[in-house]
């Protein structure tokens, strides 16, 4: 006979995503897991401020939006546990979950490993990481008081995250590819309208350089080749994003771009294998999609699990 799995629910991943789902499961009477490799809250931890996810009519910041999650999920019983999952073994009825920690078995999976960051991958990049080179305003915004920083990139995280540290840093250089944002035009307006803003445009950071801490970029200029250095004391990176994939590799469906494939309804391309949040294919990216995405897979995981 086979093993009886040791949870109904597992839930790889503590982001917005997997703390939604987790609520959801558990108040189904689903005994439910969340396996978290860092910390309870994922991507919004490193959020300045939320203001447009519904029902908050005043701009909330990302890690007290994550400890309210954290909250409401321990509140319904929602069980917690830290570790890294690095392998999948989905065949058959109990699913087996190979973690840095331990193994774990369950009759449901959520994949909500979420995403991260891309890097520059530019010299001196990996030198002054935590010296002057960060992916996080929020983290790290406050030791540029009065400082000049760089920020790269032309989308939402980037003018959120620029506009953050314009209250502390004296000045904010936005550097971007084109000659114009990706980002919301409400974001656009504020950044333009920020006096401490300004923007170098058709631009690639090529080095970071320093001395024990950031100095200075060389930037080349995309049309017209020139090169030229500027001083400045901190490197904010927001060039965009990859899903976290490794450990799921060979066992669902991927798409081009290491997203994990789902239907309408979460369901994987393995039976009682859901995923959500801004690992699957077409996401939106976006906290109240991560949520929305939550919740469907928990209530699919529901449904396969009670009615087979
Ligand atoms: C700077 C910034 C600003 C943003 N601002 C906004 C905003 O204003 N409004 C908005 O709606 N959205 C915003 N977003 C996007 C939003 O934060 C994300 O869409 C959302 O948080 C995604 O949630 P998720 O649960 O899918 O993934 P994540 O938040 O990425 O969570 C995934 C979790 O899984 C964990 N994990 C990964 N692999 C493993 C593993 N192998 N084992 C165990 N755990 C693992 C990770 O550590 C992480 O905690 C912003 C994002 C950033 C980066």
């Amino acid at each position: 006979m086979a093993e009886e799995p040791t949870y109904d629910v597992i839930i790889i991943g503590g982001g917005a995503a997997g703390l939604a789902a987790s609520i959801y499961s558990v108040r189904a009477m689903l005994k439910t897991l969340v396996i978290e490799r860092q910390a309870i809250g994922g991507q919004i931890l490193y959020t300045g401020e939320v203001e447009n996810y519904p029902g908050f009519p005043e701009p909330i910041a990302g890690p007290d939006l994550a400890m309210l999650y954290e909250k409401q999920a321990t509140r319904f019983g929602v069980e917690f546990v830290y570790d890294t999952i690095t392998r999948l073994e989905l065949d058959g009825p109990v699913k087996k979950l190979i973690g840095e920690e331990g193994e774990y078995t369950a009759k449901a999976v959520i994949i909500t490993s979420g995403g991260e960051h891309n890097k520059l991958e530019v010299p001196g990049e990996d030198e002054f990481a935590g010296r002057g080179v960060s992916y996080c305003a929020t983290c790290d915004g406050n030791f540029f008081r009065d400082q000049d920083v760089t920020v790269v990139g032309g989308g939402d995280a980037a003018m959120d995250e620029g506009l953050y540290l314009t209250r502390m840093a004296s000045s904010v250089t936005v550097v971007h590819r084109r000659e114009e944002l990706r980002a919301s035009k409400i974001l656009q307006q504020r950044a333009f309208d920020n006096p401490k803003m300004s923007f170098v445009w058709n631009s690639a950071i090529k080095e970071i350089k320093g001395d024990g801490d950031v100095k200075s970029i060389v930037l080349e200029n995309l049309k017209t080749g020139e090169i030229s250095e500027q001083d400045t004391n901190g490197v904010f990176v927001y060039i965009g994003f990859h899903p976290i994939n490794e450990f799921m590799i060979g066992a669902v469906n991927l798409d081009a771009a290491g997203h994990v494939v789902t239907d309408i309804q979460m369901n994987t391309s393995v039976p009682g294998v859901f995923a959500a949040g801004d690992v699957r294919t077409f996401s939106e990216r976006q906290l109240a999609n991560a949520v929305g995405d939550g919740v469907a897979a928990a209530l699919s995981a529901y449904r396969y699990i009670t009615e087979g």
